[in-house]
């Protein structure tokens, strides 16, 4: 007991810090996730170091386990790495615009071609769009027929003519229609392969883009890393779109492009139709991967509530057994801040197994204790003893509340009970016995 009291006080007074052994298993877990989610070896090593040493030392949050908060403390940094949220397309002083889509074969750059067309359309900016992937049969009609399905023109020359060429002279037909932007699209292989390279990059020389996106396929995984780093030293890119981000990948291809090459995801590919473009959100990325909102949800929810000062000056009173019904009430609303009590138990490992039910009638119970709070005056708030001694008093309550006389009764022992056995053990929170909660 004593060695409860301790630990409880040495929670409050903030000297439970995040250290090497309190958050072993939280490292192993984000360690899979990350992996998991296809992020690269390496650039999961590089991030799991970097974090772990901003987060040792760092204070715990009261009512959050350390591990908890190394989950968040992740989470955050994930989202900082990941980079600008909706970062634009770049725009030329002078139009036209010009950007060139890089990328493996099948990843989506035609498509991603159609998609960015549209969008720019939306946004009142014209398009061109220029076909110089010669090689795969076909390819040049894909994007004829993406054209006429959003109502953009595309400029090509057939199969015959080097991929350099119309480039080139499609940026020119840009000029000469005066449309905004013209996007380039180009061929892929199915790997790296050096003829491919040198090929974008003398397209990249000639026409000498403003914004260059690599386009990845999220299910890439690991390859990702090695893919980027080849495009980015070999052609330079200025941003990434990740598409197909609709199927089960959990995303760790896009923390893998933006650790290697240190530019932002501009967009990301939902799906197979031309609208199926989002912008990049690095706090929803950074939830599919880590694949732990929930404890994540529960720190934040802690993070925003909790006051620290509030939270001592609490626990002082329960030790000394000055805990009144003011503080309660600020407990309960505290309570409610974190949301319906359904929501926060859900969020705690091994409590999302109370059936509904029983949380509907917790709730129930605890606004009938607060309507009963309410109706007490500020000094019986305070003194608690009072309304044990008079039965007038609680009358008064009961009908001010519309609750029985017994129910005061029961709340006022309840709470005298719960009051003396926080004492004891020397802990706040009053989840055990708290009137109003069920069990
Ligand atoms: P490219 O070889 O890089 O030009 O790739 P394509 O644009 O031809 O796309 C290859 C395949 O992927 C096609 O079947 C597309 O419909 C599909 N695709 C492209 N982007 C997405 C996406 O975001 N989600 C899904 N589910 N499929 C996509
Ligand atoms: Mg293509």
């Amino acid at each position: 007991l004593a060695e409860r009291l301790e630990d409880a006080w040495k929670k409050l007074r903030g000297q439970d810090k995040i250290s090497e052994t309190n958050i072993k298993e939280a490292l192993k877990e984000v360690r899979r996730a990350l992996l998991e989610a296809d992020v690269n070896l390496q650039v999961v090593k590089t991030f799991i170091s970097e974090v772990e040493k901003q987060a040792l030392g760092a204070e715990v949050i009261s009512g959050v386990r350390p591990d908890q908060q190394f989950v968040k403390i992740v989470y955050d940094e994930l989202v900082n790495v990941m980079g600008e949220s909706n970062a634009p397309l770049a725009q030329a002083d002078t139009p036209p615009t010009v950007i060139l889509m890089a990328g493996l074969q099948g990843t989506g750059k035609t498509t991603a071609t159609a998609k960015l067309a549209l969008y720019l359309r939306k946004e009142k900016r014209s398009c061109l769009m220029v076909a110089t992937d010669i090689y795969r049969p076909a390819a040049i009609d894909q994007l004829i027929t993406l054209g006429q399905q959003i109502d953009v023109p595309v400029f090509e020359l057939g199969k015959d003519v080097n991929p350099v060429e119309i480039a080139k002279q499609g940026v020119a037909k840009a000029r000469e229609m005066g449309v905004d932007t013209v996007i380039i699209d180009t061929a892929g292989r199915l790997q790296i392969d050096p003829e491919m390279m040198a090929e974008l990059a003398q397209i990249k020389a000639t026409v000498q883009p403003h914004d260059t996106l690599l386009v990845v396929d999220a299910m890439t995984g690991q390859e990702a890393a090695t893919l980027t780093r080849t495009f980015h030293e070999e052609i330079g890119i200025t941003g990434a779109i990740v598409t197909k981000m609709d199927g089960d990948s959990r995303g760790g291809a896009a923390l893998s492009v933006r650790c290697i090459s240190g530019q932002p995801i501009k967009f990301i590919g939902v799906g197979e139709k031309v609208e199926a473009l989002q912008p990049f959100y690095p706090d929803r990325m950074a939830s599919r991967i880590l694949n732990m909102g929930d404890v994540v949800t529960l720190v934040e929810k802690a993070q925003e509530e909790i006051d620290l000062s509030d939270a001592m000056a609490m626990q002082e009173k329960i030790l000394e057994a000055r805990f009144d019904f003011n503080d309660f009430l600020k407990q309960m609303r505290l309570l409610k801040n974190m949301g319906s009590l359904a929501g926060v138990m859900k969020l705690i490992p091994g409590m999302n197994k109370i059936s509904g039910d029983v949380l509907q009638k917790g709730e129930t119970q605890l606004k009938q204790t607060e309507a009963m709070i309410n109706s007490m005056t500020k000094e019986e708030r305070g003194n608690p003893d009072l309304l044990a001694k008079s039965p007038s008093r609680r009358r008064r309550i009961a009908q001010g509340s519309g609750h029985s006389e017994a129910e005061v009764s029961k709340l006022i022992a309840d709470f005298t009970r719960m009051r003396a056995m926080m004492k004891q053990m020397g802990m706040g929170g009053g989840m055990p016995g708290m009137p109003g909660m069920p069990g």
